[in-house]
């Protein structure tokens, strides 16, 4: 099983202004294949920017990756992990608080206190499982009142079949607060006690990377360090953004756009076959991006663009492309998904439709599975 470690610059949680690190963010869907939705076990996540979180323990980061990974493995946007983070906050310090392994008074137990009685949502094994919890944060549970006695019926969440509601299942979460959509989910006796934790969830979650297991082949081939050459990172001594023009190629027919010069050759090829195809080249809107316009891009666009100095445009490895490749399911977009890794170029999963920051324009070198 090959894995797949790739931290993307398309991080969403812009707010991570609070610190100059931070900001690698990484959510690769599955990919198809026989891993995909196999139930937890195929990513794993690491907290960085320690200067973000200093007061975060590793117990309780390691809580922290495992909610962030659940929100990856279970399709769920990131800001999903910045509600579940803040409820794991603010009902156990995130796992940190002594006795959550033991229900409470109202039997609640684990990292978000969850009921475990009979009827609610699962065992005390289970709600004191971070993984089992974090999921059914997320996707609520359904429950079931097989074999229970008639004082535990009455005592349920509801009736036989019911939905215990998670994040998911509450309409519109995405655009509430997200200490809004935090008490919708826990319905809490102290509905405002949630906001305060919004920053250190942000900046955990901003501050994480995720690493997923490709699911082993499925024909995808091995993109697994970009066959050790065109990782993108640190090359001929520059820093992201700090590429001087001279060592990078200019793309012949868009003036003024420049890439890493094995990206650019390769790049030549891929318009040469599509414009074989559709009879005019590739339309370049952007490529190579010093770290100062990046900065200014950042100021424009918000989250829509990357943290100054992660940007893959920085590292002269990235493209943001029109005629037609700028819509998702334009005959141009689907043959560049058919046919651009033949040339080492790819569409990122975050920027897939389903990704964490759909950008159909938006392309990568990645180079040839080893
Ligand atoms: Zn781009």
């Amino acid at each position: 099983m090959a894995k797949l470690l790739w931290t993307i610059a398309g991080s969403i949680f812009a707010l991570v202004v609070i610190v100059g690190t931070g900001g690698l963010i990484m959510f690769v869907p599955l990919m198809a294949g026989s891993g995909e939705d196999s139930g937890g076990g195929d990513c794993s996540a690491v907290v960085e920017g320690d200067d973000v979180v200093k007061d975060v323990t590793a117990p309780m980061r390691k809580n922290a990756e495992a909610i962030i990974v659940v929100a990856e493995e279970e399709k769920m946007p990131e800001e999903a992990a910045v509600v579940a983070i803040m409820v794991a906050m603010q009902e156990s310090q995130l796992g940190a608080a002594p006795g959550i392994d033991q229900p409470n008074g109202d039997g609640d137990a684990g990292v978000f206190q969850q009921r475990q009685k009979p009827g609610w949502y699962g065992t005390l094994e289970q709600v004191t499982d971070i993984d089992y919890a974090a999921k059914i944060f997320y996707k609520g549970v359904d429950i079931t009142l097989e074999g229970l006695s008639e004082a535990e019926k009455s005592a349920a969440a509801g009736p036989e079949g019911y939905h215990i509601p998670g994040l998911t299942n509450i309409d519109g979460w995405e655009e509430m607060k997200p200490g809004t959509a935090a008490q919708k989910v826990q319905r809490s006796a102290f509905p405002d006690a949630y906001d305060k934790h919004e920053s250190v969830a942000r900046a955990l979650v901003g501050g994480t990377t995720v690493e997923c297991d490709d699911g082993g082949g499925g024909g995808s081939g091995d993109w697994d360090d970009r066959d050790g050459k065109t990782k993108p990172g640190k090359w001929g001594g520059y820093d992201n953004g700090t590429i001087p023009l001279e060592e990078l190629d200019e793309i012949p027919w868009a003036k003024g756009e420049y890439l890493r010069p094995d990206a650019a050759a390769d790049f030549n090829k891929l318009n040469a076959a599509f414009k074989a195809k559709f009879g005019y080249n590739i339309g370049v809107t952007d490529s190579y991006r010093t770290y100062a316009e990046q900065v200014e891009l950042k100021k424009r666009k918000g989250k829509w663009a990357a943290t100054p100095g992660t940007s893959n445009h920085g590292w002269a490895m990235a493209v943001d492309l029109g005629t037609g490749i700028n819509n998702f399911g334009s005959k141009e977009y689907n043959w560049m998904k058919d046919n651009a890794t033949k040339y080492g170029w790819k569409h990122p999963d975050w920027a897939e439709p389903g990704g964490s920051l759909p950008e159909s324009w938006h392309w990568e070198y990645w180079g040839y599975p080893k």
